[in-house]
């Protein structure tokens, strides 16, 4: 049977060359399964427009597809900054206190997604199969439906599923959720979030059926359940690692920390990461760790994000105060303990950052997944590699459980973890290394690519999960 053409639908279009080490695994997973399909892959264009014509631009990157359209500066308001990045996001990040909810940002998320599937419709041909992307789009398999597409429509959640308690807390909550219904598969990165979503659907939808294998079956409609974690192109990312503009960012790494530890993080400047608990831990190490002082430092890299919404600008304000009340009280002449350094870096020079680091820290209070946790293990000298400290928070912590996992809330656990890390014998780096980098080898993203896209293209929803 001819492979079905794929159309991926998400809010950003992001198309990948082939092999490139500067660009993100799931571009990449996405680019080459678009290629191979003569696929198209359909978001919106970053762009504004006075008024929404459902005009849709067509461009080919590098023999990907695209076609994307503009939106209204009330759409992007509304839906994007709006229901996206101040409701869903914090929600789903258990941070209800940060959560905003207001009818204008509901409505111009369903106006955005029936926008999204009246544009998107002609483009669909009968043996299509439709990947849906994320929060931004999660009534989008409705939107489709109730327009007569019969398609199978996927849908990939890449943040976390809230526990039933807090995912109450939104209005409208239900109308959500059964809008996952309209999908065939519905993929998370863990089995974690995936039993929050079954624990909603068991206590809020009483006409609602889950059978074996996470098949659950509404109103007549059986849809297929699946923790399907994404990874990184690992083996592009190893031969980014030993490419010029990684080695010398290796080189450069090495001089300037003159022969001090160094523990990377690497992060958006968003609440989500930890950060503020992560500078806490890192002090209460200083503070227990005179022997320390002037031996290690830590470089967090945190590029801004999402700047129009002021919990970011708050968690900004926070981190410059935190950062210079502890370089002020513990740094010498000739040391300070944080670079803190407020921009981003090509994924190529971070697989040398990488490298040079004793300790990658990894601490965020929710992650879907964390890919930093992945490309970090990926970049070190197999010979003498480096300690992954990670939050048992990230998704990542369910495959890579020879990190030294961590509570990041509490800054002697992760205090505990830094020296604990620092004094690791080699035999012992090498063990843990190897584990985890086994498990980034074989769960790449073209793995998780393909394992999907396998479980959507089944026509039958008995039909076998697994590799
Ligand atoms: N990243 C980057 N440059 C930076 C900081 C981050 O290229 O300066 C990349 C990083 O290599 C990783 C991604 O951004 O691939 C972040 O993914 P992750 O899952 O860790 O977090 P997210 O930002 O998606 O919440």
């Amino acid at each position: 049977r001819a492979m079905s053409r794929l159309i991926v639908i998400s809010n950003r279009v992001q198309p990948a060359a082939d092999g490139a080490g500067n660009q993100g695994g799931l571009a990449v997973a996405l680019s080459a399964a678009l290629r191979e399909s003569n696929g198209i892959w359909f978001g919106w264009s970053g762009g504004e427009t006075d008024h929404f014509t459902g005009h849709i631009n067509f461009q080919r990157h590098d023999g990907v597809a695209t076609a994307t359209v503009d939106l209204e500066p009330q759409d992007v308001e509304e839906y994007y900054n709006g229901f996206a990045n101040r409701t869903l996001w914090p929600l789903f990040h258990y941070r209800i206190d940060v959560a905003e909810f207001e009818r204008g940002f509901a409505e111009g998320y369903e106006r955005v997604n029936a926008r999204f599937a009246e544009t998107v419709q002609p483009l669909i041909e009968p043996d299509d199969i439709l990947w849906v992307h994320d929060y931004h789009l999660i009534p989008l398999g409705a939107e489709l439906r109730a327009r007569g597409v019969t398609n199978r429509i996927g849908f990939f959640l890449h943040i976390p599923w809230p526990p039933m308690q807090l995912l109450l807390a939104l209005p409208n909550h239900r109308e959500l959720v059964e809008a996952m219904f309209a999908y065939d598969v519905i993929g998370f990165h863990t089995r974690d979030w995936l039993d929050s979503f079954l624990d909603y659907v068991s206590a809020e939808l009483p006409g609602a059926v889950i059978g074996a294998d996470d098949i659950i079956t509404l109103n007549g409609r059986s849809i297929r359940a699946v923790a399907c974690p994404i990874g990184i192109d690992t083996q592009a990312f190893r031969d980014s690692a030993n490419q010029p503009n990684a080695l010398n960012a290796f080189q450069r790494m090495r001089i300037s920390a003159n022969g001090r530890e160094m523990i990377i993080g690497v992060d958006r400047l968003d609440y989500s990461k930890g950060l503020q608990e992560r500078f806490l831990g890192y002090e209460r190490f200083l503070a227990s760790h005179p022997e320390a002082l002037g031996r290690v430092f830590l470089l967090q890299i945190a590029p801004p994000s999402r700047e129009d919404v002021q919990s970011y600008r708050e968690i900004r304000a926070a981190l410059d105060g935190l950062s210079g009340r502890i370089n002020g009280e513990y740094a010498d002449v000739e040391w300070v303990p944080i670079r803190y350094v407020n921009k981003g870096y090509p994924r190529d020079e971070l697989a040398g950052i990488y490298r040079a680091a004793r300790i990658g820290l990894v601490t965020p209070l929710r992650d879907g997944m964390n890919l930093v946790a992945k490309e970090y293990v990926a970049a070190q000298d197999p010979e003498d590699p480096g300690v992954l400290i990670l939050s048992r928070f990230a998704g990542a912590a369910e495959q890579m459980g020879e990190a030294l996992l961590v509570n990041p809330h509490s800054a002697e656990d992760v205090a505990d973890a830094i020296a604990r890390a620092l004094a690791m014998p080699r035999a012992e780096r090498i063990r843990r290394w190897r584990a985890l980098m086994d498990g980034v080898e074989q769960e790449d993203v073209l793995w998780w690519q393909r394992r999907f896209t396998a479980l959507l293209a089944a026509p039958d929803p008995e039909a076998p999960a697994d590799r």
